[in-house]
């Protein structure tokens, strides 16, 4: 009998339990996370959650009974503090130890912290979990003025929800772009300008230097220039760090995350890691990558649940990734690496076009907004390597299918 435990109950974790069960396992599934809820979704809470468009019960990935149904043991607000590896125990923060035959790590990432004087005022806030997303909505609403450290994903989806809520905006970014980690120049040059349009400020190229208060409560930023922003609330979207220090200290191997085959195995046959937490192997790109991001959760699930219940893996996908800011749908399909050409493909003042990234003739990367079917056709011909004519895809009167022919 093979008792699978699985440390880490987010998004990774809660969807390897179930594909275990889904997959025929019979052994014992333990799931076993530090956070009070039951394994729960976060991309609704800088979207629709934040927004009030969505309720507590849309952020679980699955009913409680599920999980009963299945005899899915779940243990919540239990932190696991040490793995032995020799003895294959894990140890609660409580001392209880937990044996496994396998073992599944799923500890994902925590936000990146600004180490400036300030930082630990009231109303300075992350956001990565649904306490951050619930401190965060109680402090927006009409007039509140909300600062945002980071011009990522995280700050521009609270910048358009809290634009919704009526908040006043003001994104400090340290580099000279928004999305530089995520997104191609295009790409950010034409969300910086639908922002501001809907009355968000931006300082670029600038850092947080200070945070200054009153009463122990924010009141504002100083910046590196010599600049003070006035603000009620302070966003810290700064990036996020792999929770690896349980595996490292176990001696798995890890390097800005825990380092996994294809098929989600460490350094140790009993021991999995998926999710946010780890950097593996992409082969359509030849290199090994820490991608954050629910699809490579769901593909590193299937590829762990996969192997401990000896099914075929799954085929590798090519990544992809999404994110909603006023009436925008991002998508975005590959990763721009050896870029040397792009391709863009309607008006982005119609709000529905394409950035496509090429390598010579194949495409590495495709950035949709409001554009489904160029993100599916682009997705498809990332996948296949398959080289395009330019001219073709560059017009859109001529459809992705003509265009992949
Ligand atoms: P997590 O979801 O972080 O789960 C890890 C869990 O393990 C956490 O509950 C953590 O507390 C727990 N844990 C850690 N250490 C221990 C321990 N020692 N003992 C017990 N438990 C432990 N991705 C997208 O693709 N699209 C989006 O639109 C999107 N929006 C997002 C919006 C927000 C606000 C945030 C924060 C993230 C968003 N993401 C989005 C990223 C996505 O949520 C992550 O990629 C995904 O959650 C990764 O899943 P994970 O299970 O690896 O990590
Ligand atoms: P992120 O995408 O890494 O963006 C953080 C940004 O903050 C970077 O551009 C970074 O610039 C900048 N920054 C860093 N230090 C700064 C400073 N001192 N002052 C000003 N700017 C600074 O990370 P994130 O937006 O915080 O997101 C956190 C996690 O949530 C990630 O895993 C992300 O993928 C996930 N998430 C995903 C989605 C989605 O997929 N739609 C939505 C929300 C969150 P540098 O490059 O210079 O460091």
């Amino acid at each position: 009998m093979n008792r699978i435990l699985i440390v880490g109950a987010g998004h990774a974790g809660g969807s390897a339990a179930a594909l275990l069960h889904q997959y025929g396992h019979t052994g014992p599934i333990t799931l076993i996370g530090d956070e009070p809820y039951w394994p729960y979704q976060r991309p609704p809470l800088s979207k629709a959650w934040l927004k009030g468009e969505a309720g507590e019960d849309e952020l679980q990935l699955r009913p409680p009974s599920f999980y009963e149904e299945r005899e899915i043991a779940v243990r919540r607000s239990a932190s696991i503090v040490a793995i032995d590896r020799e003895a294959k125990t894990v140890r609660l923060a409580s001392g209880e130890q937990v044996p496994y035959d396998s073992l599944i790590l799923a500890t994902g990432a925590r936000a990146r912290l600004l180490p400036i004087p300030g930082a630990t005022l009231g109303g300075v806030l992350a956001l990565r979990t649904a306490a951050d997303a619930e401190a965060l909505k109680a402090r927006l609403g009409p007039g509140r003025r909300l600062l945002v450290v980071g011009g990522g994903y995280i700050g521009l989806e609270a910048a358009a929800s809290a634009r919704a809520l009526g908040a006043q905006v003001t994104v400090v970014e340290r580099e000279p772009r928004l999305l530089a980690r995520v997104a191609g120049e295009a790409l950010s040059g034409f969300f910086h300008a639908y922002h501001v349009q809907r009355g968000v400020r931006f300082v670029l190229g600038a850092s947080v230097a200070a945070l200054e208060g009153e009463d122990g409560q924010v009141r504002a930023a100083l910046l590196d220039h010599g600049e003070r922003l006035p603000c009620d609330v302070a966003l810290i979207g700064v990036g996020a760090i792999p929770n690896q220090e349980l595996a490292q200290a176990a001696g798995l191997p890890c390097q800005d995350g825990v380092i996994v085959d294809g098929h989600a195995r460490t350094a140790d046959p009993a021991i999995y890691a998926i999710g946010d937490v780890t950097r593996r192997p992409l082969p359509l790109y030849g290199r090994d990558f820490r991608l954050e991001s629910v699809p490579s959760a769901l593909e590193q699930a299937k590829q762990a649940a996969a192997s401990l219940t000896r099914r075929p893996p799954p085929a590798p996908e090519v990544p992809w990734f999404w994110s909603d800011q006023y009436d925008l749908k991002l998508q975005i399909a590959g990763l721009p690496f050896d870029v040397d050409r792009l391709v863009v493909r309607g008006d982005p003042s119609s709000i529905r076009f394409a950035v496509f990234h090429l390598n010579g003739q194949v495409i590495q990367a495709v950035e949709a907004v409001n554009a489904p079917a160029e993100f599916m056709g682009g997705r498809l011909l990332i996948g296949a390597r398959k080289p395009v004519m330019i001219e073709k895809l560059a017009d859109p009167t001529v459809s992705m299918k003509e265009v992949a022919a």
